[in-house]
C-alpha cells in the first residue's frame, strides 16, 4: 500500500480517546480552582476594599457556571468541547464586559488599576484553552476576537475626546496589558502550532512504520519485521549460547483454493489461519506472514529440538477443524520445515532458506507434514531451487542462446541439417550444461516457455540461413516431453513456421523414446498431424530408453539418432564394443527396412566414423565433424559451402 494513502488517526476533537480523557482529567482538576477564585472574590472583595458592583454581580455567575461545567465534564468526557468553548467564550465575555465597565462607567483611576491587575490574570486561560481542541477553530477565533476587541476598547479609551477619568497610569497599564496579551497570544499560537505539527508528524511516522512492518491482510508482522526480529533473536542467542528454531509454514494447495474459489475466499482463509496460528503461540514466540501463503514462526530459547516439532504438531492440530468461508467448509493443511540456530546456519537468510528447503521436502513427499532441515539432501535441493530462480529470470530476460551442431551425410560428407542446442551462462553458475538445467526446467514447467522460445528462434535462424544458402538447410530442435504434451503443441509449431515464413520440411523435431512410448493416443495423433504438415520427426538418444522397436513401425518417424554411448564404443579395443556393434547393426538393418535415416551421435574419431558408416548409419554428428557453433560461425560455414569467399574465421562454441 502506498504510504500517501495512509491517513494518520484523526486528530479531530473526539477522535482520540486518550487525548480527550487526558484533558478531561486536567480540567476536572483545574476548574475547582476557578470556582474557588470567583467565589472567594465574591466573599472577600468587600472586606478587602476592592469592591466593584460588576464583580459583585458577575463573580457568583462565573463561579456557578464553572461549577456547572465541572459537573458536565465529570458526567461525560464527551462534553469536553462544549465545556472548553463555554469557558473560553464565557471568560472572554466576562473580561470584555469588565473592561467596558472599568473604562467607560466612571470608575476612579486607582480603582481601575487594581481591578485590571486583579482580573486580567485570566487572559492566559482563554489563550491556552482556545487551543485545547485540535482541529476546532472556534476557540481560536474567540481568543483572537477577544484580543482585537480589547485593543479596540483600549484605543477608544485612549482616544476618547475629553474622557473625564483618563490618567497616564491607566493608559500605561492598558498598554502593558495589550503588549503582554499580544506576546502571549503569539507565543501560545506558535507553541501549539509546533506541538500539533510534531504530533501529526510523529503519528504519520508511527503509522508508516507500523504499515511497513505489518502485513495488512492478517495484521501479523511481515517479512521485514521477521528479519529484524530474527536478527535480534540470533544476537541474544549467541550471547546466551541458546538455540533458536525457525518453522517455515506453507499452506498446502493454496493456489488451487484461490483459483477455484477466488481470491476473496483465499484471503479469508489466510485471515482465519493467522488467528489460529496465533492461538498456539506462547508468550515469546513470534509469527510473521512473509508472502502469499507462507508464514514463519520463531521460537527462542529452544532447550530441546523436540519442542519445535511439538509446536509444529500443535499447529497442525489447531488446523484440523474446517475453515468456514462464504458458507463453504475448507480443510486446510500445512507443510512445515524446521531449521535451528546455530546447528543448521548462523544467519537469518540461511536459516530461512534451510527451513524453506525442509518444507519443500515435505511438499515433495506428500504434503501435510513436518520435516527438519537435513544438510546432505537439502543443500542439493537448495542449489536446484536457486538455479531454477535464476533460470526463470534468464528466460524472461532472454539471456539464453542457441548454438548449432551440423549433422553430416556419411556418404557425401555434406551437411544435412543443424541441431539447435541451448546454452546458458550466468555470473553465479558460470556455463551451465543443458544436462543440468534442462531437467530443472522440466521439473518446474519452465521448459514449456523455454521450448517455445527455442522453436521460434531456430525457425527464425533457419529462415535467415535459407537466404544465405540457396539449397537451404534443415534445423533440428529438441522437444521435451512436457512441451510435447501441451494440447497446443501442434498449433505452436504451425504458428512458429508461419510467423517466420519457414516451410515445414526445413524443421525436424527430436523426441525421446520415453516420450513416444507414453500416452500413445495423443502422441500418435500429434505426430501424424505434424508429419502431414511436412515436419520431420527424429528419435533422439536411441538405445538409452525402452528401445521398444514396435513403435518404429507404428509411428510416423523419419530418423533414429543412436546415442553417443554406443558410438563411443565403436572402434574401441575393449570388450563392450561387441554389444554396441551388434546394436548399431541391428538398428541400421531395421531402419533400412523401414526406410528411416540413422544418425550416429557423438562421433569423435575417424575410426568411429568409418565403422558407423560401414554398419549402415546414413548420417553422423560429433566433434569429429564439428562442435556446436555460434550462429555467426554457421553463417560463415554456409557461405563457404555455398561457394562464397570466406570473409570471417569460423568461430566455434563449446
Ligand atoms: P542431445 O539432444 O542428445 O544433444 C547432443 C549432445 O551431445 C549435445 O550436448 C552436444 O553438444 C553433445 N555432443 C555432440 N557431439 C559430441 C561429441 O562428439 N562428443 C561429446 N562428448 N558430446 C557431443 P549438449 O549441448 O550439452 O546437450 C545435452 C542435452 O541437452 C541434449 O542432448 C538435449 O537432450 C538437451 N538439450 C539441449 N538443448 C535443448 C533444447 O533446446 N531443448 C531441450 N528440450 N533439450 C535440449
Ligand atoms: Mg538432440
Ligand atoms: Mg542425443
Amino acid at each position: 500500500m502506498p504510504l500517501h494513502s495512509i491517513t494518520p488517526p484523526a486528530l479531530k476533537f473526539g477522535g482520540d480517546r486518550f487525548y480527550v480523557a487526558r484533558w478531561q482529567r486536567t480540567l476536572l482538576f483545574a476548574l475547582p480552582f476557578g470556582v474557588l477564585a470567583f467565589a472567594s472574590g465574591w466573599f472577600l472583595e468587600g472586606p478587602s476594599g476592592q469592591f466593584s458592583i460588576f464583580d459583585h454581580v458577575t463573580y457568583p455567575i462565573m463561579a456557578v457556571t464553572l461549577a456547572a461545567l465541572w459537573c458536565l465534564l465529570a458526567l461525560d468526557k464527551h462534553n469536553l468541547g462544549l465545556v472548553v468553548i463555554t469557558i473560553v467564550g464565557g471568560t472572554s465575555a466576562f473580561l470584555l464586559g469588565k473592561l467596558v465597565f472599568l473604562l467607560f462607567f466612571g470608575i476612579e483611576a486607582p480603582s481601575v488599576l487594581a481591578q485590571l491587575t486583579e482580573t486580567f490574570f485570566w487572559v492566559p486561560v482563554i489563550y491556552l484553552l482556545s487551543f485545547v481542541l485540535p482541529g476546532v477553530t472556534i476557540g481560536r477565533r474567540i481568543a483572537l476576537g477577544f484580543t482585537l476587541v480589547v485593543l479596540a476598547l483600549c484605543s477608544v479609551y485612549a482616544l476618547w475626546p475629553d474622557h473625564p477619568q483618563r490618567t497616564l497610569g491607566v493608559l500605561y497599564a492598558l498598554l502593558q496589558i495589550n503588549l503582554a496579551n499580544s506576546v502571549l497570544l503569539g507565543l501560545t499560537q506558535a507553541f501549539i502550532g509546533f506541538k500539533e505539527a510534531y504530533t501529526r508528524n510523529q503519528t504519520r511516522m508511527e503509522v508508516a512504520e507500523r504499515f511497513a512492518e505489518i502485513d495488512t491482510l492478517t495484521n501479523l508482522p511481515n517479512r521485514f519485521s521477521l528479519q529484524k526480529r530474527v536478527t535480534t533473536s540470533l544476537e541474544v542467542a549467541r550471547l546466551r549460547g541458546t538455540q533458536v528454531a525457525l518453522l517455515f509454514i506453507d499452506i498446502d494447495g493454496f493456489k488451487t483454493l484461490n483459483d477455484t474459489f477466488g481470491h476473496e475466499a483465499g484471503d479469508l482463509v489466510l485471515k482465519q489461519l493467522a488467528v489460529r496460528l496465533q492461538n498456539v503461540l506462547r508468550k515469546n514466540d513470534f509469527i510473521a506472514r512473509i508472502s502469499g501463503d507462507e508464514f514463519v514462526l520463531v521460537i527462542e530459547d529452544v532447550e530441546d529440538p523436540q519442542i519445535a516439532s511439538f509446536v509444529a504438531n500443535k499447529l497442525q492440530a489447531e488446523l484440523v477443524a474446517p475453515f468456514h468461508v462464504a458458507n463453504q467448509a475448507f480443510n486446510v493443511t500445512v507443510s512445515i520445515g524446521i531449521s535451528f540456530f546455530p546447528e543448521d546456519a548462523d544467519d537469518v537468510d540461511a536459516l530461512l532458506r534451510h527451513a524453506d528447503s525442509a518444507m519443500y521436502r515435505v511438499k515433495r513427499s506428500g504434503k501435510n507434514g513436518v520435516q527438519q532441515y537435513r544438510r546432505e539432501t537439502d543443500a542439493q535441493l537448495e542449489r536446484q531451487r536457486a538455479m531454477e530462480r535464476d533460470l526463470r529470470a534468464a528466460i524472461q530476460a532472454q539471456d539464453l542462446t542457441l548454438v548449432y551442431q551440423p549433422i553430416h551425410d556419411l556418404a557425401t560428407g555434406e551437411v544435412r541439417k543443424f541441431e539447435a542446442l541451448l546454452r546458458w551462462s550466468n555470473p553465479t553458475w558460470g556455463h551451465v550444461s543443458p544436462a543440468d538445467f534442462i531437467p530443472i526446467a522440466e521439473a518446474s514447467g519452465l521448459i514449456v516457455p523455454l521450448g517455445t522460445w527455442v522453436l521460434h528462434e531456430a525457425c527464425r535462424q533457419a529462415k535467415a540461413w535459407q537466404r544465405v544458402c540457396a539449397r537451404g538447410v534443415q534445423v533440428s530442435i529438441n522437444v521435451s516431453p512436457l512441451q510435447f504434451a501441451q494440447s497446443n503443441f501442434y498449433a505452436t509449431v504451425v504458428e512458429a513456421l508461419e510467423l517466420h515464413g519457414l516451410t515445414p520440411d526445413a524443421l525436424e523435431l527430436e523426441l525421446t523414446e520415453s516420450m513416444v512410448l507414453h500416452g500413445v493416443d495423443h502422441v500418435t495423433s500429434t505426430l501424424d498431424r505434424l508429419q502431414r504438415l511436412g515436419v520431420s520427426i527424429a528419435i533422439d538418444d536411441f538405445g538409452t530408453g525402452y528401445s521398444s522397436l514396435a513403435y518404429l513401425r507404428d509411428l510416423p518417424i523419419d530418423t533414429i539418432k543412436i546415442d553417443r554411448s554406443f558410438i563411443k564404443d565403436l572402434g574401441s579395443p575393449r570388450k563392450g564394443p561387441q554389444f554396441s556393434l551388434a546394436l548399431v547393426e541391428a538398428i541400421t538393418r531395421l531402419a533400412q527396412h523401414l526406410d528411416l535415416d540413422v544418425v550416429a551421435e557423438g562421433i569423435e574419431t575417424k575410426a568411429q566414423c568409418d565403422i558407423a558408416k560401414s554398419l549402415g548409419c546414413t548420417a553422423g554428428q560429433g566433434y569429429y565433424f564439428a562442435r556446436p557453433m555460434t550462429t555467426d560461425a554457421v553463417d560463415v560455414f554456409l557461405r563457404v559451402t555455398a561457394g562464397e569467399p570466406l570473409r570471417e574465421s569460423v568461430g566455434l562454441a563449446n
